[in-house]
């Protein structure tokens, strides 16, 4: 599995804004470890609806000014009225966080349910990515969909859409966690189809070491994302039949898997390796300790484990 030979590649790390002092510690612990592992950048994600907007704020501007590493802040337009979006975008841009990553949002309540935009406020990320290079000098960044966004009509305007994000002024995109590097590559071509200069932009894969079976069957069905057949089969049977998963037996298979995903990303020519940690740093170092990109865990070198 692991390769001495393996390129190194830039890698990132996603954190969601923690909800008390434990989780917050657990976070810290985290960007410690990957400031640590030299992490190209952290993005922070801001809660369905805007149920984090001062959390979001309060976080990447504490990791833009006592650590390292770069925050990106998620910013959706979901709930907010346009001058609602534009104080927020101002306080990042007073708390010195420059890099936002522009989204749509979910519905809140329920991810998949009808979208109905706010009356004052924005219909398509496109818009947001144009407010906030109105307000000042950010870098910004969209999200991409490797199976597709679950509301677009074709994969084709899925594309479509991605390029006229990218025509606003973003910079890059990170999509949404996949497990089929077919899809990514497909997703790739596609936006240079649609236009080569746009579509050529960095498209940052989104990944996650499976850990337990159940949660990331919840986060796929709340993303409209799919496990390829192989790989639930895999981590079927090492779940096991008990009551409760094999947690350790899943976990094996999910780094295992994921370890084999980055290595084809890297020979692919990917831009990055963006993980979604769930603040845990201990499955993404594995990871990339298996691709020669970091330490073993537990291998010293004054790397503070979560
Ligand atoms: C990397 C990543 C990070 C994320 N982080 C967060 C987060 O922190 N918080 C959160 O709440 N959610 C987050 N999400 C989820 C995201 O908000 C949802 O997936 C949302 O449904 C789509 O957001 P978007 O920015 O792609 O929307 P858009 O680009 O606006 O697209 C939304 C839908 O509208 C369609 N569309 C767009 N433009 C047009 C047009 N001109 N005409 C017709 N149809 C159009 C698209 O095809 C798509 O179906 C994240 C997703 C990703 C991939």
């Amino acid at each position: 599995m692991s390769s001495a030979s393996t390129p190194r590649i830039p890698f990132s790390v996603e954190f969601y804004p923690p909800r008390d002092e434990e989780a917050e510690e657990r976070l810290w612990r985290a960007a410690r470890v990957f400031a640590d592992l030299g992490a190209a950048f952290v993005s922070v994600t801001y809660g369905a609806g805007g149920s984090t907007r001062d959390r979001t704020l309060r976080i990447t501007r504490s990791i833009s000014e006592s650590t390292s590493l770069l925050p990106i802040a998620h910013l959706t337009a979901v709930g907010h009225s346009r001058d609602e979006l534009c104080a927020l975008i101002d306080a990042y841009g007073e708390a010195g966080v420059t890099q936002i990553l522009a989204l749509r949002g979910d519905p809140p309540g329920d991810p998949l349910g009808e979208w109905v935009p706010h009356p004052d406020g924005l219909l398509y990320s496109k818009q947001l990515v144009e407010l906030i290079h109105e307000r000042g000098d950010f870098e910004v960044g969209v999200a991409s969909f490797p199976e597709g966004h679950y509301r677009a009509s074709s994969l084709e305007h899925d594309a479509e859409v991605l390029v006229e994000k990218l025509r606003a002024g973003a910079e890059y995109s990170i999509t949404q966690m996949f497990f089929d590097v077919d899809d990514y590559l497909r997703l790739r071509d596609r936006a240079v189809a649609a236009d080569p200069e746009q579509g050529a932009k960095p498209i940052i894969p989104g990944l996650m070491p499976v850990t337990s079976l159940r949660s990331v069957r919840r986060m796929l069905e709340l993303s409209g994302s799919s496990l390829p057949k192989a790989l639930e089969k895999r981590l079927t049977a090492a779940a096991g039949t008990g009551a409760e998963e094999d947690r350790a037996a899943v976990r094996e298979v999910g780094i295992e898997f994921a370890t084999e995903l980055c290595e084809r990303l890297i020979s692919e020519g990917a831009p990055c390796l963006h993980f979604n940690t769930l603040n845990f740093s201990r499955a993404t170092q594995e990871v990339l300790a298996n691709l020669g990109m970091a330490p073993a865990v537990g291998a010293g070198g004054g790397v503070v484990l979560a």
